[in-house]
């Protein structure tokens, strides 16, 4: 695979390819290209050059809606492509992005070329300046040139939450997807090719991220980098672009609670923490993994939690039956094992899983550690993968304790019949996004985004657009 760069597809500058390795058989199915310093200056001056008089400026927020909506119709058309490529690249069952991250990316296309027209001014009464009269508006001007740094876990969606916002705002793009994962960036930015937008409007240079992402969070032609990560590049990158004045968001990492009363609907709250620690094999920002559960119902619920993640079948995606394939890439597969014989160590108790697995593939059984406390490193740290633990409380407000005891603030889910304390707890959790019985209802509309050392800024609706925008007022004497 090649960057692609203002409307072509480009080698690096010096040739050089990384290699994609198949967690499912740890061998090499293709290579993309190791960017370089050189290619994101090209990229950059592509995209540059859109907005310092090219083309792109002149279009009225009517005409890029129309070219978002166009996009959104060829991304729908390449649906089970699209799927294919992340899925393959990273092991995992390719129903899983066709049921959650294809109709997300494209509800976001669609949802962002509906706000392209929509981003008025303001005009703001003054009592006027040095006993003149005044008129004050305001407008919202694109951001610039906009770095998006993707992970690998949901790469297609995740580059659709930044890149249909910018472009409905009227900003460029270039696009620096994971190693892992570069081939969706890459189709989406053919896509606009083919949908009508401008050759330099979108780009994607592939490669490493201490090369391309740090080369992009330092060229002085970039005026805001978005990035979703982790926490460690993600400071990085703040320190980098936050120290030359560029616009930073940063969606993060999550240690996410799920908080279980006694009085909680137990069948969905199963199934609820089930999804939210399994999905992607746990490989989600939001995973919810800590569990707390009350303590009246602790057994009953950590037996039937553990007995949900001993059936699934874990193994190959193309076999029929399984429902969990593998994890990313290897240094995954060692971080979830380190992760799971930490917790042996520190005294939790395995309730599922915890055996490492020997064959050939990157695959983990899905583990639950029962009777965990807070102050564990299982609970502490982020661990990215399908392993749960669960942690008994006496009270509400013990619940809300231990839930706010965490570095982390992305997602939390209440699960109680109580519609009150619902809503109190919810208040009460420092966290981005709430779920009131229900865990990860992510939509376009909605935005998205954590506290804490979870990340600055929001994602998703009018709050993703907005993020890519300069309000800028203007002020007219009226002698
Ligand atoms: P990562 O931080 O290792 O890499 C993310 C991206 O940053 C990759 O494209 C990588 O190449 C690039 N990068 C690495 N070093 C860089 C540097 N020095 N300068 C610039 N860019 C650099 O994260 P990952 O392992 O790909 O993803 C997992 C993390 O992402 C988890 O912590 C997860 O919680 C988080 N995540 C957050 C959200 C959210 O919405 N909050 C969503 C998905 C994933």
């Amino acid at each position: 695979m090649q960057h692609f760069i203002n409307g072509r597809s480009v080698s690096a500058s010096d040739g050089a390819a990384i290699e994609l390795v198949s967690p499912v058989t740890e061998s090499v199915f293709g290579t993309s290209a190791a960017g370089t310093e050189a290619d994101v200056d090209s990229a950059v001056k592509a995209a540059r050059a859109q907005l310092d008089g090219g083309g792109w400026t002149t279009m009225s927020g009517v005409e890029r809606g129309a070219l978002l909506n166009k996009l959104a119709d060829l991304v729908e058309r390449d649906a089970n492509i699209i799927a294919d490529l992340d899925a393959s690249a990273i092991g995992r069952l390719p129903a899983e992005p066709l049921m959650l991250e294809l109709p997300n990316g494209i509800g976001t296309l669609r949802n962002a070329a509906g706000w392209a027209d929509k981003l008025e001014g303001r005009t703001i009464p003054t009592p006027g300046y040095m006993g003149m009269r005044t008129l004050s508006y305001t407008r919202l001007e694109p951001v610039g040139v906009v770095a998006a740094i993707v992970p690998w876990n949901t790469p297609f969606m995740i580059t659709c939450w930044k890149v249909g916002p910018l472009l409905a705002a009227g900003c460029a793009v270039v696009i620096k997807p994971a190693e892992e994962t570069p081939g969706s960036a890459l189709h989406l930015a053919k896509l606009c090719q083919e949908a009508g937008f401008p050759d330099g409007v979108v780009n994607v240079v592939t490669g490493r991220g201490e090369v391309v992402g740090d080369a992009l969070c330092r060229h002085p032609g970039v005026d805001k980098v978005t990035f979703t990560g982790s926490p460690e590049v993600g400071r990085l990158i703040q320190q980098t672009a936050g120290g030359v004045f560029k616009r930073v968001a940063l969606e993060l990492g999550g240690k996410s609670p799920q908080i279980v009363f006694e009085d909680a609907p137990f069948d969905a709250a199963i199934q609820g923490c089930a999804a939210g620690l399994f999905f992607n094999q746990g490989q989600v920002c939001a995973a919810g993994s800590r569990i707390l559960v009350q303590r009246s119902i602790a057994d009953r619920f950590s037996k039937t939690l553990a007995g949900a993640a001993a059936s699934v079948k874990v193994g190959n995606p193309t076999e029929p039956g399984v429902q969990m394939g593998a994890v990313a890439k290897k240094a995954q597969f060692d971080r979830i094992n380190r992760y799971i014989r930490k917790g042996i160590e520190e005294g939790a108790e395995v309730l599922a899983g915890g055996v490492p697995y020997t064959g050939r593939g990157y695959f983990v059984q899905p583990t639950i550690f029962g009777n965990a406390s807070n102050a564990m490193t299982i609970a502490r740290e982020e661990i990215f993968g399908p392993v749960g633990t669960i942690i008994p409380f006496d009270t509400q407000e013990e619940a809300i304790a231990i839930a706010n005891d965490s570095r982390y603030g992305l997602g939390a889910t209440v699960w109680t019949s109580d519609v009150a304390r619902a809503h109190k707890v919810a208040h009460a959790v420092k966290a981005g996004a709430v779920g009131i019985n229900c865990w990860g209802p992510i939509d376009p509309r909605l935005p998205w985004g954590g506290m804490k050392s979870s990340g600055i800024g929001r994602e998703g609706g009018l709050s993703g657009v907005l993020a890519y925008t300069e309000e800028k007022v203007i002020t007219v004497l009226l002698p």
